[in-house]
């Protein structure tokens, strides 16, 4: 990153880097944990479900992505064994057990309640003190927040249609 760019940050750039590499740890999990929910979805409106489990891991890799740009921009290195996911991460990887469309629904849920935590944690560390990773965060934590209303209205939905 050139000088004044972190001359800006008026924290740690190795914290920065350090809580940035946890919440690539999660979004890798999260990429995962859809993408494999996605290929065993059964049970009502399997196609549709899995069609925005698919979308959701898409945009958790659009966030990997994201986060990567802004470590490699201040100086660190991203995480790169897998290893490092579940021992980094904030939030737990949760395997899909049960296959239903609705228990996916609820399982993936759970994963995007504890996204928002941590991305709203971590804005309130950063804000006023790195702009530039203040707004990422800002930015995925917009995602986070539609993932949760779609995966629950979806939910809705299944509830109000005759078995
Ligand atoms: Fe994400
Ligand atoms: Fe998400
Ligand atoms: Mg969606």
């Amino acid at each position: 990153m050139g000088t004044k760019g972190r001359e800006i940050v008026k924290m740690d750039v190795k914290e920065v880097v350090g809580l940035l590499n946890k919440a690539l740890a999660d979004e890798w999990l999260a990429v995962y944990q859809y993408w494999a929910g996605a290929k065993v979805a059964v049970g009502r409106m399997r196609g549709i479900v899995a069609k925005e489990l698919e979308e959701h891991a898409d945009e958790e890799k659009e966030h990997a992505d994201k986060l990567v740009e802004r470590i490699m921009q201040l100086g660190g290195t991203p995480i790169l064994d897998p290893e490092n996911w579940k021992k980094m991460a904030n939030c737990v990887y949760d395997a899909p057990e049960d296959f239903d469309t609705r228990a996916l629904l609820k399982q993936n849920i759970k994963g995007e309640q504890c996204a928002i935590a941590v991305y709203n944690k971590l804005l309130g560390i950063v804000e006023g003190k790195d702009p530039i990773t203040a707004h990422l965060v800002l930015e995925i934590l917009k995602d986070e927040v539609k993932h949760e209303e779609d995966l629950e209205a979806m939910l809705e939905d299944m509830k109000s249609k005759v078995e």
